[in-house]
C-alpha cells in the first residue's frame, strides 16, 4: 500500500499530462508554471502502469530545466503507481534498464538499432543513418519515422504497459548463442510495432541507456524522499548498499523508514566500488589520512568484485560485469582459499608474465577476462591471479560500517593465501613518509603503477570518490598536441564539439600524426569556451561531413594521460589512453607541438615497467 505523503506536500494524483499528438519541440520553454492540464490514466485495471504515461513523464523532465521540478513530477508520478510496477518505474526513471546490480545487459547498440527501426518503420537503412545523422538521437529518428507509419494497425493493438516492456527486456537480455540477433531485433521490432511514436522515442532510448531527461540517480533518490515522506539520507544509503533504486522506492512506499534501515548488501548483488582520489605523492596522501596510514602496493589490474552466497561464487568487475565464466581457476581458487561460506571481498586480477614475473599489459588481461569461448585455451596462456584488499560482508555480517583496520583483519583471518592464485596486496602500517616513500619505489621497481595509502579508521562507501583511499602514481610527461578536427555532441551536447582530434609531428616537422581524441570528462562550460575559441573566435573549420569537422592546425592542447599503446586506429600508430586536456597552449604556435619522437619515448619508458 502506497503510503501517505507527508504533510504539506501537494497531491495530484493527475499531473502527468498529455499534450496534443505533433506538437513540436522546438520553443517550447520551462513548465514549472505551467497547470496541469487534463489527466492520462497512469494505472491499468490489473495493476499495470501505461507506458504512454511514463513516456509522457520523460517527455516532461526533458523539457523541464529546474531539478526542484523534476524532483516533485518523478515524486508525484511514484506517488500513482501501483506497487508491483513501483520499482521498475523507478529504475527506468533513474535511466536504467535493470536495476544498478544486475548485470545483464540488453546488446543492442547503436548499429543493431538502426537496423531494427528500418525494419520497424519498413524503410532503407540508409534513410535510418541519414535522419541520424541531421538529427544525432536514433530515438527520435524513430518517432519521426514511425509517424507516417498508418494508424489502423495500432488502434488495433493493446497500448504497451511499464510490465511488459520490462518483460521484453528481459527476454531480450537473456537470448544468447546462434540467430541471437536476430531474436534479440524480433523482439525490439515487436514493441516497436506496438509503440506509439513518442513511446518509441523513449523505447529506443531506453534501450540505448540514453533517455536525455537531465535525471540522475540521485534525483530518483530524492524523489522517494518526497513522494514517501521517508529519510532522503536513509534512501541514499539504502541505495548505495543495495544498488537497487526500484527496490528501495518499494521498500520506501511499503515499509517507510524503519523498512530501509534494513537494507543492507546481500552477496550476488554486487555495490558499485569506493573510488581513489589522486594525491602528488606519499607524503601528502599520508597526510591526508591523518599522518599514519596502511601503504599498499597498486596493481595494475582488474578490480574484481568475488561474492559467495555459500553455494555459489561469482565474478563482477567494477562496472559490474558478470564474468565469473571467464574465470574458472579464480573461482576454484576462492573456493579453495577463503574459509567462510558467505562473503563479498575485492581484489585486483592481475596476469602475470611467468617468464619475468612482472603483470603483462592491461590489455591482455582484458583479453583473458572478457572472453567467451575457449576459456581453457587462454587459462593456460595468460593465467590470473588475485591480490585482495578489502572484505565487504562475512557470514551474515555486513562490514562496511567497520574501519578499513578491521576488514582488513577479517580478510586476514578467512583467507589463507596461496602463492601464484589467491593473495592479499602487501602492505605496510605507517607514519613515516620516508617508508612510504621506499614501498612506493619498491611497486615501481617491481612493474606495478605505484601505491594507494588508506584511511584505516574509514569506513566503507560505495561508489563515492571520497579521501579515505589515495592513489600515488608517477607523473608522466604531458604531450604539446595540435588540434586537428573534432566531433559534434549529440543530444545535450548537441551545438557544441564535443571531442577534439589530437597530432603530433613527424620528425621532419612536416606532416602531422593523430594520436588520438581528448573529449569525456570535460564539463559544459569547457567545451562551450572551445568551441566558440575554435569555432567563432578562430573560425578553423576547414571541412564538416556528419558530425566529423576538420580544423586548420593552429591550436595546442597541452595533454596528460595514464598510458600509451600502439593502435591502428590513429595515423601514427599510437593511442593516448584516458588523455585529459591539462590546459591550451595559447602561448604555443602549432608549430612548437612535439613529435613523435617523443611519443615513441614515451611509450618505451611505460613499456620497461611493464
Ligand atoms: P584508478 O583506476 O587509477 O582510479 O585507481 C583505483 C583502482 O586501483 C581501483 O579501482 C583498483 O582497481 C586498483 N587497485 C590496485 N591496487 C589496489 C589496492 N591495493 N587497493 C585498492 N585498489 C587497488
Amino acid at each position: 500500500m502506497a503510503r501517505t505523503p507527508p504533510p504539506g506536500s501537494r497531491r495530484l494524483d493527475s499531473f502527468i499530462t498529455s499534450p496534443p499528438e505533433g506538437e513540436g519541440r522546438k520553443g517550447e520553454r520551462e513548465e514549472e508554471d505551467r497547470e496541469p492540464s487534463p489527466s492520462l490514466e497512469v494505472k491499468t485495471a490489473d495493476g499495470d502502469v501505461y507506458y504512454s504515461s511514463l513516456a509522457e513523464a520523460f517527455e516532461r523532465l526533458e523539457r523541464l530545466s529546474s531539478r526542484k521540478a523534476k524532483i516533485a513530477l518523478i515524486a508525484q508520478f511514484l506517488r500513482q503507481c501501483p506497487e508491483d510496477v513501483l520499482d521498475t518505474v523507478a529504475v527506468f526513471l533513474a535511466n536504467q534498464v535493470f536495476p544498478g546490480w544486475d548485470p545483464r545487459e540488453l546488446g543492442i547498440g547503436t548499429k543493431l538499432m538502426q537496423r531494427i527501426i528500418a525494419k520497424a518503420a519498413g524503410v532503407p537503412e540508409s534513410e535510418v543513418t541519414e535522419r541520424f545523422k541531421r538529427l544525432g538521437d536514433l530515438g527520435l529518428v524513430a518517432e519521426e519515422l514511425l509517424k507516417g507509419r498508418r494508424t489502423a494497425t495500432l488502434l488495433s493493438s493493446r497500448p504497451l504497459t511499464v510490465g511488459e516492456v520490462r518483460e521484453t527486456f528481459e527476454k531480450i537480455a537473456e537470448v544468447e548463442g546462434e540467430g541471437a540477433v536476430t531474436r534479440k531485433m524480433r523482439l525490439m521490432m515487436g514493441l516497436l510495432a506496438r509503440a506509439r511514436p513518442k513511446e518509441a522515442r523513449y523505447l529506443v532510448r531506453q534501450v540505448l541507456e540514453e533517455l536525455r531527461t537531465g535525471v540522475r540517480e540521485n534525483t530518483v533518490e530524492e524523489a522517494i524522499s518526497q513522494a514517501f515522506g521517508v529519510s532522503r539520507k536513509l534512501v541514499e544509503r539504502a541505495h548505495m548498499l543495495s544498488n537497487d533504486i526500484g527496490l528501495v522506492a518499494k521498500v520506501a512506499a511499503t515499509k517507510g523508514d524503519e523498512g530501509l534501515r534494513e537494507i543492507d548488501l546481500k552477496p550476488m548483488r554486487p555495490i558499485k566500488p569506493m573510488l581513489a582520489q589522486a594525491a602528488r605523492n606519499v607524503k601528502e596522501a599520508l597526510a591526508e589520512v591523518g599522518g599514519k596510514g596502511a601503504v599498499e602496493t597498486k596493481l595494475d589490474g582488474a578490480r574484481v568484485q568475488i561474492h559467495s552466497d555459500g553455494e555459489e561464487v561469482r565474478v563482477f568487475t567494477r562496472r559490474i560485469e558478470d564474468v565469473t565464466h571467464a574465470l574458472p581457476d579464480l573461482v576454484e581458487a576462492v573456493k579453495e582459499c577463503v574459509d567462510a561460506d558467505e562473503f563479498i571481498l575485492e581484489g585486483e586480477a592481475v596476469a602475470i608474465n611467468p617468464e619475468t614475473g612482472k603483470p603483462r599489459p592491461f590489455q591482455e588481461l582484458l583479453h583473458r577476462i572478457k572472453r567467451k569461448y575457449d576459456i581453457e585455451e587462454v587459462r593456460r596462456e595468460i593465467p590470473v591471479e588475485v591480490y585482495l584488499f578489502d572484505c565487504l560482508y562475512v557470514d551474515g555480517e555486513s562490514l562496511v560500517d567497520a574501519p578499513f583496520r578491521e576488514r582488513r583483519r577479517r580478510l586476514e583471518e578467512i583467507v589463507d593465501e596461496e602463492e601464484g592464485r589467491l593473495m592479499l596486496v602487501d602492505q605496510i602500517i605507517t607514519d613515516d613518509p620516508r617508508e612510504a616513500a621506499e614501498m612506493f619505489h619498491r611497486a615501481l621497481e617491481m612493474g606495478h603503477e605505484g601505491v594507494m595509502v588508506k584511511d584505516l579508521d574509514a569506513d566503507y562507501t560505495p561508489g563515492v570518490r571520497g579521501k579515505k583511499m589515495l592513489k600515488v602514481k608517477p607523473v608522466l610527461e604531458t604531450l604539446d598536441c595540435v588540434v586537428v578536427g573534432g566531433v559534434w555532441g549529440k543530444g545535450k551536447r548537441k551545438g557544441l564539439i564535443s571531442s577534439y582530434l589530437l597530432a603530433v609531428w613527424d620528425e621532419n616537422k612536416e606532416k602531422l600524426l593523430e594520436v588520438g581524441k581528448v573529449g569525456t570528462g570535460m564539463d559544459d562550460e569547457t567545451l562551450e569556451r572551445l568551441t566558440k575559441l575554435f569555432v567563432e573566435e578562430k573560425d578553423l573549420i576547414v571541412e564538416e561531413s556528419g558530425r566529423e569537422v576538420r580544423f586548420k592546425p593552429e591550436v595546442v592542447f597541452e595533454v596528460e594521460f595514464e598510458d600509451i599503446q600502439k593502435s591502428p586506429k590513429y595515423s601514427s600508430g599510437f593511442a593516448l589512453r584516458f588523455p585529459r586536456l591539462v590546459r591550451v597552449r595559447e602561448d604555443l604556435g602549432p608549430e612548437d607541438a612535439d613529435t613523435i619522437e617523443k611519443v615513441r619515448r614515451l611509450y618505451e619508458e611505460i613499456l620497461k615497467k611493464h
